[in-house]
């Protein structure tokens, strides 16, 4: 179930993101396409996997490199810490599904990759990356890239909480479609270890009512807002540890407002200020002072204006806003990283569409 309603209405919408997502999260989009196309039988030989896994590498490559948000992530081989520890395994996991595909004839009904699932009332949709039946037990498998554990609040590791959510709705909604329980929910991780998920019809069922009441919910708000008797801030759920992986922040007015009203909060590191000044600092990297509410904040050593456009040929009292910054303990001074953007009010820059920023 989504945290952020409105994130989840500006992915949905197309919404062309307006921070950079890490290059490990492309990596992951690559593993998941090589996995499906193993799982698929698009493979005749094990060795295949090494070549496709580059070829979608190299796709990603020319696709990254005409973003402006993360074309420095270009050749993603350099650029990802344990790339090739990565493709190791991930090309690894492609071949012991290739190889076990040999010696046993997939039919329609005794195994279905890629199976869309929906409900009847047609308001949720999911699509599961294996169905299998064998000796009369109806499995479902989604295999995954990342890791499948986390700590919960006593410090105890357990399954992560969204793929538990996830799996849930895929036996709801597939009870519904095809009139039949799973007897197991598994997932697997790129080694091929299988986690299964334990579970019963009646949560699944329970869960997918729940489900179902805040998407009406939600429509209900949408609703409220296009036809301006609400603001837009109703649809949002802002929280550090939910806008922290928002690639949304400089456009969501409702995260500058939980953030200006409650500066306490382990919020992500952005900043939001005037510019004093943007100052060269040798090889083409600059220094930025802003004033932040009467304090002096430094940016020291930022890459060229091709890194952030928005800084290119701006004035000294400017509206600028940083995002994803790294901050030296205790004092006021930050950092660029590998996922800070800058933007700006005060310049014409914006990427891909046209946004109003917040600040
Ligand atoms: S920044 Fe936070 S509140 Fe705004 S859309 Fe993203 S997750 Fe939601």
């Amino acid at each position: 179930m989504c945290a952020c309603p409105l994130r989840e209405i500006l992915a949905a919408g197309m919404f062309p993101p307006l921070l950079p997502s890490s290059p490990k999260a492309v990596l992951g989009i690559i593993a998941h396409k090589l996995l499906e196309e193993a799982t698929k039988g698009m493979f005749s030989d094990p060795q295949q996997a090494n070549m496709r896994f580059d070829s979608l590498v190299a796709e990603w490559d020319e696709r990254l490199g005409q973003t402006s948000l993360q074309r420095h992530f270009v050749p993603l081989n350099q650029t990802c810490v344990d790339f090739h520890v990565f493709r190791l395994r991930v090309t690894k996991a492609a071949k012991r599904i290739i190889s076990s595909s040999f010696g046993h004839i997939k039919t329609e009904k005794q195994h279905k990759v890629e199976l869309e699932l929906s409900s009847i009332d047609g308001t949720l949709h999911g699509r599961i990356d294996d169905v299998q039946e064998i000796n009369g037990q109806l499995i479902l498998r989604d295999h995954k890239s990342g890791l499948l554990f986390e700590d919960d609040e006593s410090g105890s590791l357990q399954i992560r909480h969204e793929y538990v959510v996830q799996m849930h709705l895929y036996a709801a909604l597939y009870a519904e479609q095809y009139h039949k329980w799973p007897d197991k929910l598994v997932l697997v991780a790129l080694n091929g270890e299988e986690t299964h998920i334990p579970f019963t019809p009646e949560e699944c069922a329970r869960l997918r009512v729940e489900t179902s009441k805040t998407l009406q919910r939600v429509n209900e708000d949408i609703r409220r807002v296009l036809a301006g008797s609400a603001e837009i801030s109703i649809l949002a759920d802002s929280k550090p540890d939910i806008c922290h992986f928002c690639q949304y922040r400089p456009a969501c007015p409702a995260y500058f407002a939980q953030r200006n009203g409650n500066t306490e909060a382990a919020w992500p590191n952005d900043i939001c200020g005037q510019l004093i000044s943007l100052t060269a600092a040798g090889s083409g990297m600059r220094h930025l002072t802003l004033d932040v509410g009467g304090v002096v904040i430094a940016v020291r050593r930022l890459s060229d204006v091709i890194r952030h456009p928005a800084l290119d040929c701006i004035k000294v009292g400017a509206i600028v806003s940083g995002f994803n910054l790294r901050k030296n303990i205790g004092t006021n001074l930050f950092a660029e990283g590998p996922l800070t953007m800058f933007y700006s009010k005060d310049t014409k820059w914006v990427p891909d569409n046209k946004w109003t920023f917040a600040s």
